[in-house]
């Protein structure tokens, strides 16, 4: 089976950016193991999606392919099937037990990365959300990384890197993953098929790979935009509205966190829609262009103050639902602050 080098690439870089300036942390992680230029630790930060543990698994497979093509793994050998399965003994994956990565889990993967590889090259440790280290944990791997296994490579994930102490953010070296260029994600796009346009969904998942694939698969994300187009009609015209079933209504339909997460993302993309148009009233700025006639109808009713402001709502309540504050609490408040806009 060939590479999937959208899963396996993701990009660091600017959005805007020029592509041809553009590097993936994949393949610039492949010049350094081509170079045998490989540290003993990394930390790759970056929302979900961005494609942080996909390229924690390419440098695993980097470090242990047993026949690299050109700095590439082949996909193919016994090592990378069974690292695409998850089962290769030489990787070791740590998950946050509960909500945290805790000091048992630190001290256990340290005991096994200080073992010399059995059948691979490299022993490669992935610690999902190091931001979640309990700080006893925090403690033990910095002292990991002090006096880093001979035969391992650590790698650290993280969706907010501030909240990795910086004596350990100090010790990796930090790989930011930022948003691909809309024009590359929707070149790769095209390789899907999809009900979707691969531009629309490119424009949608504002750079997050992620985000775009789940988009193209069927995700439900693109329906719940109708959800969330009639929100707007409900919340910005204000009158005579049930507030209190709304949100009763919302809660069942979003689900849960990430479905709440969901539609404040595209509550968002049309709420920025909806601002750009105010202003500037040009269809080249819009993600949502395929809405361009909902968007005009609606924007010309609003003043832009207005929008900012049901705009800055949205944003604030979905920082509190990712700190788990109670959803229907944030559906609550999400609806008076944009009903009252005014
Ligand atoms: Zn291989």
């Amino acid at each position: 089976m060939g590479e999937r080098p959208f899963l396996s690439s993701p990009l660091n870089g600017t959005k805007g950016l020029d592509a041809g300036r553009w590097v993936a942390p994949a393949e610039m992680l492949g010049r350094w193991a081509a170079a045998g230029r490989i540290g003993h630790a990394y930390l790759f930060v970056g929302p979900a999606g961005m494609g942080k543990r996909a390229a924690a698994g390419q440098l695993a497979r980097l470090l242990n392919c047993e026949r690299l093509d050109a700095g590439r793994p082949c996909g193919q050998c016994h090592a990378c099937v069974l690292m695409t399965r998850n089962m290769h003994p030489e990787v070791l994956v740590i998950t946050p037990s509960g909500a945290t990565l805790k000091l048992e889990q630190v001290r256990e993967a340290h005991q096994t990365l200080l073992l010399r590889p059995a059948v691979g090259r490299r022993r490669v440790g992935i610690f999902e959300h190091a931001d979640r280290l309990t700080i006893p944990a925090a403690n033990a791997l910095l002292s990991v990384l002090e006096d880093p296994p001979a035969y391992a490579v650590l790698v650290l994930l993280a969706e907010n890197g501030q909240a990795v102490l910086p004596t350990i953010r100090s010790r990796c070296h930090v790989l930011d993953f930022r948003p691909w260029p809309e024009g590359m994600l929707a070149a790769r796009l095209e390789q899907e098929t999809s009900a979707v346009p691969p531009r629309l969904a490119a424009a949608l998942a504002q750079g997050n790979p992620g985000m775009a694939l789940r988009l193209t698969r069927g995700d439900d994300l693109l329906a719940g935009r109708v959800r969330v187009e009639r929100f707007l009609e409900e919340t910005l015209s204000g009158a005579s509205l049930n507030a209190y079933g709304l949100a009763a209504d919302l809660e069942s339909y979003t689900r849960d966190r990430q479905g709440t997460l969901d539609f404040l993302d595209v509550l968002q993309l049309c709420l920025r829609d909806l601002l750009v148009w105010r202003i500037a009233a040009n269809p080249q700025l819009l993600i949502n262009r395929d809405r361009m006639g909902w968007i005009a109808a609606l924007a010309c009713r609003h003043q832009p103050a207005r929008l900012l402001r049901a705009l800055s709502a949205a944003a604030y309540v979905r920082d509190a639902v990712r700190q788990n504050v109670l959803r229907r609490l944030c559906l609550d408040l999400l609806i008076l602050r944009v009903v009252e806009g005014d």
